[in-house]
Order: structure tokens, then sequence, then C-alpha cells
């Protein structure tokens, strides 16, 4: 680094710091991230209505920079059922992707919260990991249908977390399928 470079990040820390020595009013030293609010649509899945608001509403327990609410249009969420291949998503992994319910699952024993905030933990940007035990959410059916967690482990939260604290800002993926 020359000097001439040195010199000016010098003069942006003094700049920066200047109000802060005046006693000016500022904004708290650990203000929080903007929440970003990503929209889900469960009209699709009828017989899980409760099992995805459920489902949503643990991922809003865990994580704060990131907020699922339920609406009926303009939905980037979108959960769907069908009745044969397992469940599954679309997603480009960051906020935008259709949710696939199956009931035949279901009916196998795997739990449908436990599905469908799986699912969302996808949408949210999280990678399958079916060797990873019941307390993970994206272990999805390794763990077996005993395994009803629907609840996001403090890391997969914490990945999230981290995901989401620049908002849309992150670079989204190419739309994919990911299954349960
Ligand atoms: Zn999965």
């Amino acid at each position: 680094m020359n000097g001439r470079a040195i010199g000016r990040i010098v003069a942006l820390a003094t700049a920066v710091a200047a109000p802060l020595g005046l006693g000016l009013a500022v904004a708290p030293a650990a203000s929080a991230a903007a929440v970003t609010t990503l929209y889900y649509s469960s009209s699709g899945a009828p017989d899980y209505l409760g099992q995805i608001d459920q489902g949503a509403a643990n991922w809003n327990a865990a994580v704060t920079d990131v907020k699922l609410v339920k609406r009926t249009s303009g939905a980037t969420i979108k959960f769907h059922e069908i009745h044969s291949g397992g469940s599954y998503t679309n997603t480009n992994g960051h906020g935008r992707g259709d949710i696939y319910l199956d009931t035949s699952q279901v009916a196998e024993g795997f739990d449908p919260t436990r599905i469908a905030a799986h699912e969302l933990g996808h949408n949210l940007g999280l990678p399958d990991h079916y060797t990873g035990p019941c307390t993970e959410l994206m272990s999805g059916h390794g763990p077996g249908t005993a395994c009803t967690n629907a609840k996001p482990s403090a890391a997969e939260a914490a990945k999230v977390q981290s995901l989401w604290v620049n908002g849309f800002a992150a670079t989204a993926a190419a739309s994919q399928k990911v299954a349960y």
C-alpha cells in the first residue's frame, strides 16, 4: 500500500470518528440488520395449512434477519401438494421457490411440519445434510419417520442468519430441485 492510500484511510477514519468525538446523537453501535420479509402462500397445499404455518413460525422463532409471512397473493415461496415421488422444492435458495409436499410421504409416516420446515430451509439457503441427526432440519428423511423435529438447529439458524444479513443483496443461485 502506498502512502497516499494510507493517508486516505486515515482521513476516512477521522471523518467517521469525528461525530462520535463531538458527542452527537449516534445510532446504537450494534444496530440490528434490517429484517427481510419473505411471503409464502400455502393455499396450494390445503391439507397442510397448519403444518406449513408452524414450520414458518419455527424459523421465525430462530432467526431475526429474515421473516416468513403468509400472504395469498404476491408470495415468492409457494406451497403445493402432490401425491407421489417425494416432497421437494425448486428454489433459488434465496427467497424464491415452489415447494411440493407429498401426501404419500406423509402417509409413510414422515412428519409434514418437519417436511415443510425443511423445504423452507432450502428456500432460505440451506443444503441437504441427510447424514445429520434429527436435531437438524436439513437431515430431512435421513433420521427416518421417528424424527418429528421441525425446528432448525442452532447452527442451521446461525447459517440462515448469516445468509440474510444483507437481505436480498446476496447473490441468488439459479433455481434447482432439492428433495426432502
Ligand atoms: Zn432437502
